[in-house]
C-alpha cells in the first residue's frame, strides 16, 4: 500500500489518533513507539474498539492485512501522511516558533484571524514530532488559513516541520534561554529557531518580525518579505501600558484599532498582541473587529492568567519557567503598583550545567527588590544559597500559602511544568 492509498482512507475518514484511549470511531490509528509504550502492540485492539485502520511497523502486530498497513515507521508514515496533505491544501501556513510565548502568541492570533477567515490552528501545545503532523491533519479542506506551532528543543527540528509543514509566513517570537540541555548555549537557540526563517528564505516566504529585537531584524535578512511589529519604527506599532496586573495596548500606526485592553498579565505579552495585530492587519481582517477579538482573548492553562481570590490577587503562570521567562515574569511583577507582594517559584528544569548558575542568577534578581514574601520550590533551588524560604514540592507551597493570613497581597506563582506550581493555588 502506497502513502496515496493510505491519504484516500484518511479522506474517508478525515480523524487520526494515536493514543486508544482518546479513540473515536472510524479514527486511523497510528501505532507509535515511545520510551515505554509499543503502539504496535495495541493496534488489533483499536480495530476492535472501532478504528477504520490501523498503521502498524511491527509484522508480528500485522494482524488484519485488510484493515492494515505494515510500513517501516508508523512515525515517518504519519508525517509523510501529513506532508501528503499539506500539499492538497493551497492556503496559507503560518508557523509559529520561538523561546517564549509560542502559544500565547498562536491563539491572539487565531482569535484575530478567526474574525475574518476560517482558520485551524495548532490545539493546546501540541507542537512536536508527532503534534505537528497531527495538526496538518486535522485540517480540512473548507480551512483559510492554517497556524502551525512548532517547539524544539534540538537542532534541526525545525527544519524538518518546515518540511511536512510548508510554512508560507512564519514568526519567531523570541530566542532566550531554554532547553540550554539539548541547544547547548543560546546561540545554539538561535540557530534552532533560525531554521523557520532559514525555510522562508529559501521558499520565498513572509515573515512578522519584531523590531524590538534587533536580534530577530539581523537574522531575518534576506527574507523577500519581513513585515514588522513592535514600539517603534515598525510596519505595526503599539504602546503597552499595564492597569495593575492586566495589559492593554494602545496601536499607533492605526487609530481604528485604538486601545486593545487584553485579559493577559504580563508587559512581555506586548510583542504578542502586536503580532496579533500585524498578522490580521496583513491578511486584511475588517479592522474593526482586530481589537475586539484580541480584548476577548481570555488565557486558559495557568498561563498569563489573573485570578481574584478575596482580595488577593494571584498572577498564575505557573505553566512553565526558564531563566528567560522567568525573568520577564519577575520584572513585570516588579512593575505592578502593589504594596505586598509573595513570589511562589518552582525551579527550573533543563538548564543542563548553567543550571546552578541560572538559580543563582535568579536570586540575584530577587534581592534587589522588597517582597512580603518569597518560597523557592524543589529542584536546583535547593543547592543555591539564598535568604529565602525553600519548600521541597508544591504540595507543601499550597500548604505554607493556606496557613497565611495575606489580604491586598500579589502573588505570583512561577515553574518550570514538572514543578506542578498551579496546585499552590487549587
Ligand atoms: P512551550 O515551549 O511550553 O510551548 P510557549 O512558547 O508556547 O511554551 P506560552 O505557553 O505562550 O509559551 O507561554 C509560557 C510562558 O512564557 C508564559 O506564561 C509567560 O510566562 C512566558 N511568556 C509568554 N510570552 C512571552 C514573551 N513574549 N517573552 C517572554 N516570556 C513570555
Ligand atoms: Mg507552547
Amino acid at each position: 500500500m502506497t502513502i496515496e492509498q493510505l491519504y484516500n482512507i484518511y479522506l474517508q475518514h478525515r480523524s487520526v489518533q494515536t493514543d486508544t484511549r482518546k479513540l473515536k470511531a472510524n479514527d486511523i490509528f497510528f501505532a507509535l513507539k515511545g520510551d515505554n509504550f509499543n503502539g504496535n502492540t495495541f493496534a488489533a485492539k483499536a480495530l476492535e474498539m472501532g478504528a477504520a485502520f490501523a498503521v502498524v511497523d511491527e509484522a508480528a502486530y500485522f494482524t488484519h492485512p485488510d484493515r492494515m498497513m505494515l510500513v517501516d515507521n508508523v512515525l515517518e508514515t504519519l508525517q509523510a501522511l501529513a506532508l501528503w496533505h499539506r500539499k492538497q491544501l493551497n492556503i496559507p501556513f503560518l508557523a509559529i516558533t520561538g523561546t517564549n510565548g509560542k502559544t500565547t502568541t498562536k491563539e491572539l492570533i487565531n482569535a484575530s484571524l478567526s474574525a475574518g477567515f476560517k482558520t485551524y490552528a495548532t490545539i493546546g501545545n501540541l507542537n512536536n514530532h508527532i503534534g505537528v503532523p497531527l495538526t496538518i491533519l486535522g485540517i480540512s479542506s473548507d480551512v483559510e488559513i492554517a497556524v502551525i506551532e512548532m517547539g524544539a528543543s534540538h537542532q534541526q527540528e525545525i527544519a524538518s516541520y518546515c518540511t511536512i509543514a510548508l510554512p508560507t509566513h512564519g514568526i519567531i517570537t523570541n530566542i532566550g534561554k531554554a532547553h540550554l540541555e539539548g541547544f547547548g548555549s543560546e546561540e545554539g537557540v538561535k540557530k534552532a529557531k533560525g531554521e523557520l526563517y532559514d525555510y522562508l528564505r529559501a521558499n520565498n516566504g513572509t515573515v512578522f518580525v519584531c523590531n524590538d529585537y534587533p536580534y530577530l531584524m539581523e537574522m531575518s535578512k534576506g527574507i523577500s518579505k519581513v513585515i514588522t511589529y513592535g514600539s517603534k519604527d515598525a510596519d505595526y506599532t503599539g504602546t503597552p501600558a499595564a492597569d495593575k496586573a492586566l495589559i492593554g495596548v494602545q496601536i499607533t500606526s492605526n487609530s481604528t484599532i485604538g486601545f486593545i485592553q487584553t485579559k493577559l498579565t504580563g508587559s512581555y505579552n506586548f510583542p504578542n498582541v502586536m503580532a496579533a495585530v500585524a498578522v490580521a492587519s496583513h491578511f486584511n481582517v475588517p479592522v474593526e473587529k482586530i481589537g475586539p477579538a484580541i480584548a476577548n482573548y481570555t488565557p486558559s492553562n495557568n498561563r498569563s492568567q489573573v485570578i481574584q481570590q478575596g482580595t488577593n490577587t494571584i498572577i498564575m503562570d505557573a505553566y512553565n519557567a526558564n531563566p528567560s521567562s522567568m525573568k520577564a515574569a519577575i520584572d513585570n511583577f516588579v512593575g505592578i503598583d502593589a504594596t505586598r507582594k509573595v513570589l511562589m517559584l518552582g525551579a527550573m528544569m533543563e538548564l543542563g550545567t548553567d543550571s546552578i548558575r541560572e538559580h543563582e542568577a535568579l536570586v540575584e534578581q530577587l534581592q534587589r527588590h522588597h517582597w512580603e514574601a518569597v518560597v523557592l520550590v524543589g529542584g536546583d533551588f535547593k543547592k543555591v544559597n539564598h535568604p529565602y524560604i525553600f519548600l521541597e514540592n508544591s504540595a507543601e507551597a499550597a500548604q505554607w500559602l493556606q496557613q497565611q493570613q495575606f489580604q491586598d497581597t500579589y502573588i505570583l506563582i512561577k515553574g518550570s511544568r514538572s514543578t506542578g506550581m498551579e496546585k499552590v493555588i487549587a
